[in-house]
């Protein structure tokens, strides 16, 4: 671990000067008043060490990270069914665009989008009885310390401000891919973003991802090995919406952003980890995160490839 330390001290050294570059989410405003210059990041290796930098501690708001999560419970519910209704297939477009899923018949391209983000959640409506807390409750489960909860300004404001998911939900239902009511699931969905979490709990939420789908605290298989490849599969090319080739070519590992900064990544075999700085690029993604990762893999040439 004291070498996963020197490296994160390394990165975190040459990122200082650079943070802040890039812009806040805005079009949720809640988010918006998030200071741009934070930084922090963090390992977790299976035998349950956590190796942490910056403000590896202070909770953000996860947004799309909970994506992943929420598939996680899909496929445990689902299994290969769930692919009759959301692809996996890279979007090569903005994780909330609308013309795509109109031309395609309101099949999303793959569960990381918006839209097949809301098909997950229509899932999970449709298994779970309080729906809105599954994701939660799922996340203490896998982090084992505290209650996961929920940052309720930033949970009004999407709901305040979720048109295009709105317009998104009304359209798959059109073509008959959405089953329970509309507001339901939005409610869901909105509630599952505005989680709160840290960079070391996400790191430690992760880890079953490099561990073949088994929780190496608990010793539980939350998904069955090949499911496992399959969302790390999923993570490498649909986690960070039309960036995932950049990402791909620049850090080589499976990934899944917010735009709420964080970043969690899973090197198989290895460790979970966790970076957030707020400061996205153009495609929604932490800029300093990107560039943290893209250290971290060169750094040590622990890719997948
Ligand atoms: N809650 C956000 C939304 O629905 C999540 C987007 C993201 O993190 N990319 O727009």
């Amino acid at each position: 671990m004291a070498h996963y330390r020197d490296l994160l001290a390394q990165i975190d050294a040459l990122l200082r000067p650079t943070l802040g570059e890039g812009r806040v989410a805005d079009y949720i405003p809640e988010l918006a008043k998030v200071a741009p210059d934070q930084f922090g990041m963090a390992i977790a290796t299976p035998d349950g060490e956590v190796e942490t930098v910056g403000q590896a501690a202070t909770p953000f708001s996860v947004q799309s990270i909970s994506k992943l999560f929420a598939l996680v419970l899909a496929i445990q519910t689902e299994g290969d069914d769930l692919w009759a209704r959301v692809g996996r297939e890279p979007s090569g477009a903005p994780f909330n665009a609308l013309v795509q899923l109109d031309a395609e018949k309101g099949h999303p391209r793959n569960p990381f989008i918006n839209a097949g983000a809301l098909v997950v959640s229509d899932v999970l409506c449709s298994h779970y009885a309080v729906p809105e807390n599954a994701v939660a409750q799922f996340l203490s489960r896998l982090d084992g310390r505290r209650l996961i909860h929920f940052d309720e300004r930033v949970a009004r404001s999407e709901r305040n401000h979720c048109g295009r998911n709105a317009a998104m939900l009304h359209l798959m239902q059109s073509y008959g891919n959405i089953r329970n009511p509309v507001d339901q699931v939005l409610g869901a969905y909105c509630r599952q973003c505005a989680i709160e979490m840290t960079c070391e709990e996400l790191a430690r939420a992760v880890t079953f991802l490099a561990c073949g789908g088994r929780d190496p605290r608990t010793g539980e298989q939350i998904l069955p090995a090949a499911h496992a490849k399959r969302v790390n599969a999923l993570m490498l090319t649909c986690g960070t919406y039309d960036a995932a080739g950049d990402f791909a070519f620049r850090i080589g590992l499976p990934v899944k952003s917010g735009v709420g900064g964080g970043i969690v990544a899973v090197m198989p075999n290895r460790c979970g980890v966790c970076v957030w700085s707020p400061a996205l690029d153009r495609a929604g993604n932490s800029q300093a995160g990107a560039r943290a990762l893209e250290l971290l893999t060169t750094h040590t040439g622990w890719t997948i490839f």
